[in-house]
């Protein structure tokens, strides 16, 4: 059901050119080969399912998906075996999305054996991986229960690297873990993927966990995207309300300026049935007459090409282009 609301109409993933976002009916989100990507918005805003759009883990009503530079949206059968080599996912809870009567062994070797991998391939890459991710070779005899959230978090992770993807979907990955670890873990993923040279997807609601680890960032609302653009514009920048309020809860994002906190009033409306015009106007603080009744379309707000939905949004016009 949700998807069919799902209004994102094209997704970019691994272009080659420069992260251009193109607003056409629409918006085109792009993530270039070993970059982070970080997806943000409060939960219900259609983070996850833009995740799994790109993943194929769900099938979008509109728009195409682009893997680099190859259209994969109606991909099937064999090809899209081939993809799922490709493109991993770790999810929230880790304890929910390991098998609990599986041992660690078997759950890291079993994505590779799905692809046929030699067995002393498999075990030397079993070896590697827990090696890696900071466990023991002792850990692959072991059930998931035995194991802290960190560290199931940390056999999540492995999974996820058997089978050597090159983009892999984050979907609040430290979310569920105690604050001290977040820290080790999200540490852990970025000394992945300078070694294994993956391009991240991160998703997630906590603003300081994605200015920490992306180099891009995508602010949700409703299911869309309403502003974008490099990490550091963002966040010292923001030039969406919704943006601006988000951020102003977080201390850390701002420190030379003394924020006031913009507190959103209201429920966040139902995606099922969104408001008229701009979906952010019933919670907008500045929002006017004209937000009700119309859409409004992506301003490109930076040199840089940061890019906000807002009719209030100071345009910029790029130079040579
Ligand atoms: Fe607020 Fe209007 Fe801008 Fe939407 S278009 S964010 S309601 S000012
Ligand atoms: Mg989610």
């Amino acid at each position: 059901q949700l998807k069919k609301h799902f209004p994102l109409k094209s997704q970019e993933i691994f272009t080659r050119e420069k992260p251009v976002l193109k607003a056409v009916d629409g918006i085109s989100l792009s993530v270039n080969p070993g970059e982070t990507l970080g997806l943000v918005g409060e939960s219900g805003c259609g983070k996850s399912t833009a995740g799994r759009l790109m993943l194929k883990l769900l099938e979008p009503t509109d728009g195409e998906i682009l893997f680099k530079g190859q259209n994969i949206t109606s991909v099937r059968g064999e090809q899209l075996r081939k993809l799922r080599r490709e493109m991993q996912i770790i999810f929230q809870d880790p304890y929910a999305s390991l098998n609990p009567r599986k041992t660690i062994e078997k759950t890291i070797t079993e994505p590779m054996k799905v692809f046929n991998v030699p067995k002393a391939e498999r075990q030397e890459k079993l070896e590697r991986l827990l090696n890696v991710v900071g466990l023991s070779p002792q850990h692959k005899y072991r059930y998931p229960h035995e194991f802290s959230g960190g560290q199931r978090q940390r056999i999540g992770i492995a999974r996820a690297l058997a089978l050597d993807p090159e983009l892999v979907i984050c979907d609040e990955p430290v979310s569920a873990l105690d604050v001290s670890i977040q820290a080790q873990v999200v540490n852990l993923m970025e000394d992945l993927q300078a070694e294994f040279n993956l391009t991240y997807i991160f998703i997630a609601h906590d603003l300081s966990v994605v200015h920490h680890i992306s180099d891009r960032v995508a602010v949700m609302y409703l299911g869309e995207i309403v502003e974008t653009g490099d990490v550091q514009e963002v966040y010292e920048n923001p030039q969406h309300p919704y943006t601006q309020a988000l951020l102003s809860a977080v201390p850390e994002a701002n420190p030379h300026r003394e924020k006031e906190r913009i507190i959103l009033t209201g429920d966040l409306p139902s995606p099922a049935n969104p408001p008229t015009g701009c979906k952010f106007h019933t919670r907008c603080p500045i929002a006017e007459d004209i937000c009700r009744t119309e859409v409004p379309r992506y301003r490109q707000v930076s040199e840089n090409g940061q890019i906000a939905a807002c009719h209030f949004a100071k345009e910029v016009v790029a130079q040579g282009t």
